[in-house]
């Protein structure tokens, strides 16, 4: 399938979304529950294979095509869209860095969702300075063996398989030069200590992981040479800022569509409150930060499809997009009055998803640094 189809495949994603998801997503999210029958679905609509190449059985779509899917499916629950955006960050590492073989044998069998999981990079002790990271692999015969502990890792539980960041060299300097990544199949030695509770993003697997004398073969280790794991999980966090922004978009769009509903619905003083000045400052701001948003993941999507250098790009999307959907979701919440504190409505769940999207795929702190120093690098004095 090729993007010449992006508007069959969206027609198609949002009668799936407004039949088969948008009627459950209320009481999965509030029971923490697992959509295992919404994820073989999924399965079979293709969308674990969304940009994983034609020729390993992906739709082989463009990250601007994929970006409007991660938007919409947000659009109904930001969780239903974390089950694909780390398991096609993992994906992409490997189609951009793997070996042939390692294509072959991996990237058909993500595509179906058959071996399905996500990114093991975090740790208890550091996420966002990704150096510091103390597990280790040490290689013995034709394995490396695993050891240490990671954290907050999504897709753990009812996945199989991670793209596992590790040093191979703990000792070299600098540390990304002892750094290497694995595709590590679940199998003894790999543990889910535990799933974390989480404010929101509710329903979706998020574990923290021990690895105790793990075995994982050396043609498990992608592009099948040490020391390259950190720059080959970074090139494809572009691609993770560009989804977690695609949900920012998902986000604020949702929170205005239920404000701009319920504010012609609710009367006060005579009349519907979409026409008090006040509300209707609100509904502008709101439509204008969820079409930013959208505009600048689109620029940034299209940066990444023509293979330029995007982390400025990409950086200034997700900072946007997810800086949109908090305060959008926050106003959703004071249009909506009482209603929105209830837990019978979805206003209250847009605004406990919502603040993942500023911490997920390097915080909005970070993406401004980036943004600054690419600036700076770009515009040389
Ligand atoms: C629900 C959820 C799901 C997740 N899923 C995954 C997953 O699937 N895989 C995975 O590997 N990780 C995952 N994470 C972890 C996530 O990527 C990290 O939480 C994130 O990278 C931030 O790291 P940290 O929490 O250790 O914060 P820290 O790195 O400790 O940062 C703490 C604060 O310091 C700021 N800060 C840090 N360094 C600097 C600096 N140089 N300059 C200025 N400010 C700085 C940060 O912006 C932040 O405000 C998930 C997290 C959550 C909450």
């Amino acid at each position: 399938m090729s993007d010449g189809n992006e508007a069959i495949i969206l027609d198609a994603l949002d009668k799936f979304l407004t039949t088969e998801v948008d009627p459950f997503v209320h009481d999965l999210e509030a029971r923490d529950e697992y959509p295992h029958e919404i994820v073989e679905k999924m399965k079979e609509m293709g969308l674990f294979g969304c940009i994983i190449a034609e020729e390993y059985g992906g739709l082989g779509l463009s990250t601007g095509t994929y970006a409007k899917i991660v938007a919409r499916i947000t659009r109904s629950w930001m969780s239903l869209s974390g089950i694909i955006n780390s398991h096609l960050i993992m994906a992409s590492a490997v189609q951009r860095h793997g070996t042939d073989a390692q294509k072959e044998r991996f990237l058909p069998r993500f595509a179906t969702g058959e071996l399905r999981g996500g990114v093991g990079l975090t740790e208890p002790d550091c996420g966002t300075d990704l150096q510091a990271i103390r597990t280790t692999a040490r290689r013995e015969g034709d394995d490396y063996v695993v050891n240490g502990t990671k954290t907050w890792i999504t897709n753990s539980k009812y996945g199989n398989v991670l793209a596992l960041l590790v040093k191979t060299d703990p000792k070299t300097t600098p540390a990304h030069k002892g750094m290497s990544l694995f595709i590590a199949e679940k199998h003894e030695g790999f543990i889910v200590s535990r799933k974390l509770e989480k404010l929101g993003y509710r329903g979706i697997d998020t574990c923290e992981l021990l690895f105790e004398n793990y075995h994982v073969h050396t043609d498990c280790l992608i592009g099948g040479v040490e020391g390259r794991g950190l720059q080959q999980i970074l090139s494809g966090l572009e691609l993770g800022r560009i989804n977690v922004a695609a949900r920012g978009v998902g986000v604020a769009r949702a929170a205005l569509d239920l404000a701009v509903a319920y504010s012609q619905q609710r009367k006060t003083f005579g009349k519907p409150i979409c026409d008090h000045q006040a509300i209707q400052l609100k509904l502008g701001e709101m439509a204008t930060r969820a079409e930013a948003g959208r505009l600048l993941v689109e620029a940034a999507a299209a940066a990444y499809d023509r293979g330029e250098r995007c982390d400025m790009e990409a950086g200034m999307a997700k900072y946007a997009a997810t800086e949109a959907a908090m305060e959008n979701a926050a106003e959703c919440m004071r249009i909506h009055g009482a209603y929105g504190y209830s837990k019978e409505y979805d206003v209250e769940r847009l605004y406990r998803d919502a603040p993942l999207l500023i911490i997920g795929e390097g915080t909005n702190e970070l993406q401004r640094i980036i943004i600054a120093k690419q600036l700076v690098e770009r515009n040389p004095a």
